[in-house]
């Protein structure tokens, strides 16, 4: 055996033990389950005989008292099977539902555990579908395929043991058509199988497509795009289908060629039988409990080709599961790495350098230093590394080299949570989850009371707009918060960021144009946010580099210049040149 399949055996190996371990909570429900298979299926193999009794002894003999008896025996027999089906249908399903829900929210944990750099390289979509998808597939086979099997080899098993014991000369016209079907059942299952995984793939780029055009619905509506996307979407789509088509045709011929075997070895047993019950050697009614042993085992051979189709579809969606199960974040805190407590806001680049990409430098050799409270405006063209420069701060990457340190600790020595918590980002696209405006605010701190939390909103500007909704703080703003203007939207993440009162402000204004009255407003729920605060900026208006005490001029990844807003004009570089390009909003 080659090395690449072992360990893929052995991956294989590994998730089927790991899903299992999502199972053990629920030991006695899977128990009961068992219980009731067993059960279910006994008594299903019971049937034959009984025919076979109503035949020989009640048809043939005319015996009308015997037949009463049996009539209620079966009405009894019948109500067992439909409550044991019943508590075998229920506890499977409550199973499966249980851990699907238990993977969802592990998996979720995990993935929020992440670092950043984790999605800068996955497609939305992609993730989105292992929670959906490939959850769904392992709910699905993780319960069904193991009970499916186990009750199909109690008949398989079952019936060839009583058909040999009722008689073993037609019992080897059964088992010739063990290695047909099994031929069978391997030449649909292996095409099957590949045609399932391109299903699954195929159905990977729709949920993709969907979760883009979601995203950037305005782009798209602005650009006039929806034919675009709607032929981008329909294309994928219509290539799952034909996908499934493949599948399909498959596995629809699988079920006549299967039943085809069956009754041709049915045929043939009743030729075979049927001379033998003419030369009186056995009774009818073995005969035809024997011909419906015969199709009662020909079901699980059928049944154990299908299953081995959907081992493999559910094999990949661990897979995929798992391996995000796995990831583990690069970013992560030191042993016993010590906590911070309120800092006073002192932050020092040391010769950092950083790059995304191997080779690419981003931030070259910086070196920074700012004191507690200081106002610092970062401009420069785009791709300047602003943008980098503030996710360092947030350690959202680690630096290639250099250090940073707030307050003199080296950021990588301290307790990542509680370096975050000194810090609060007011984002340029400013995101707003889809509840209420109060829950919106009450992002910035859970346990904020309500007094405070409308002092918040007092100090961004954003309590008087809200009290004039006619639902007040309890307007459900629609995902991404389309119902609000765009001044509305910041002065909202400005409260959610007061709310968390941190010693570093993080300040992304954006290019988006505002009115001169949201803008005042802004500018002045800022100041009354930033005193006593350090507070970086990657300023785009004229009056926030205006009122900055210290503007740093970026270019290609590095400091080129440094100063207040009249000063550097003086110098002529090129914060000058931005200022002549009215590059700045005013
Ligand atoms: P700015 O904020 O000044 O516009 P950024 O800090 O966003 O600049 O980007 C600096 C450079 O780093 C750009 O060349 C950009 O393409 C690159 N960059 C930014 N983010 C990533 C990322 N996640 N992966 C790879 N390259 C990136």
């Amino acid at each position: 055996m080659n090395t690449s399949i072992k360990t893929e055996l052995k991956t294989e190996r590994k998730n089927i033990r790991k899903i299992y371990s999502f199972f053990r909570p629920y030991l006695r429900y899977i128990i009961l389950s068992g219980f009731c298979v067993v059960t279910y299926t006994a008594v299903t193999l019971t049937l034959p005989w009984v025919v076979r009794h109503l035949i020989d002894s009640v048809f043939v003999d005319k015996n009308g008292e015997l037949l009463g008896k049996i009539s209620i025996g079966l009405i009894f027999l019948f109500i067992l099977l439909g409550f044991v089906a019943f508590l075998r249908n229920y506890y499977m399903e409550y199973i499966g539902q249980r851990v699907t829900a238990d993977l969802r929210i592990g998996l979720f944990e995990r993935l929020q555990s992440l670092s950043i750099n984790f999605f800068d390289n996955r497609r939305t979509g992609e993730i989105i579908s292992r929670f959906t998808n490939d959850v769904t597939i392992i709910q699905n086979a993780a319960v069904n395929i193991p009970m499916t099997l186990f009750r199909q080899l109690i008949l398989f098993f079952g019936g060839i043991a009583i058909i040999l014991y009722m008689n073993w000369k037609l019992t080897g016209l059964i088992i010739l058509l063990v290695p047909v079907v099994i031929t069978a059942a391997r030449y649909y299952g292996v095409r099957i199988k590949k045609y399932s995984i391109k299903v699954q793939d195929k159905l990977g780029s729709v949920t993709t497509i969907l979760e883009e055009v979601i995203s950037s619905i305005r782009l798209v509506k602005s650009f006039v795009r929806e034919d675009y996307e709607k032929d981008r979407f329909s294309r994928q789509v219509e290539k799952t289908f034909e996908t499934a088509l493949c599948r399909l045709k498959l596995s629809a011929t699988f079920g006549p060629v299967l039943i085809f075997l069956t009754y041709s070895i049915s045929t043939a047993i009743l030729w075979f039988g049927g001379l033998q019950v003419i030369k009186g050697n056995i009774t009818p009614g073995e005969l035809i409990a024997f011909i419906l042993y015969a199709v009662m085992i020909s079901g699980p051979m059928g049944t154990f080709a299908r299953l081995y189709t959907q081992v493999q579809e559910a094999l990949g969606a661990m897979h995929r599961v798992f391996d995000l199960f796995e990831k583990q974040p690069e970013i992560i805190d030191l042993p016993n790495a010590p906590k911070i407590g309120p800092v006073k806001g002192k932050v020092k680049f040391n010769d950092v350098c950083f790059e995304y990409t191997s080779g690419v430098p981003v931030l070259k050799n910086i070196n920074f230093e700012c004191s507690p409270g200081e106002i610092i405006a970062l401009v420069g063209p785009s791709g300047a590394g602003k943008t980098t420069f503030i996710n360092l701060i947030h350690r959202f990457y680690d630096p290639l080299r250099g250090t940073i340190e707030i307050d003199g600790n080296n950021i990588r020595e301290i307790n990542l949570r509680s370096l975050l918590l000194q810090i609060a980002l007011v984002p340029q696209e400013t995101f707003l989850f889809g509840s209420t405006i109060r829950e919106n605010i009450r992002y910035g701190r859970i346990e904020a009371t309500q007094s405070e939390l409308i002092e918040a909103a007092k100090a961004a500007n954003a309590h008087q707009f809200i009290s004039e909704l006619p639902e007040g703080y309890d307007t459900n703003i629609g995902e991404k918060g389309i119902k609000l203007s765009g001044g509305q939207r910041q002065r909202l993440a400005i409260a959610r960021a007061i709310l968390k009162n941190p010693r570093i402000l993080i300040f992304d204004e954006g290019m988006s144009s505002l009115d001169n009255q949201s803008e005042a407003l802004i500018q002045e729920a800022l100041e009354n946010f930033m005193a006593f605060r350090t507070t970086f900026i990657i300023a785009h208006r004229l009056s926030t580099v205006q009122h900055a005490d210290r503007i740093i001029v970026m270019d290609q990844g590095e400091i080129i210049e440094e100063g207040k807003h009249a000063d550097l004009l003086k110098q002529k570089g090129l914060y000058h040149y931005l200022y002549t390009l009215r590059l700045f909003e005013e």
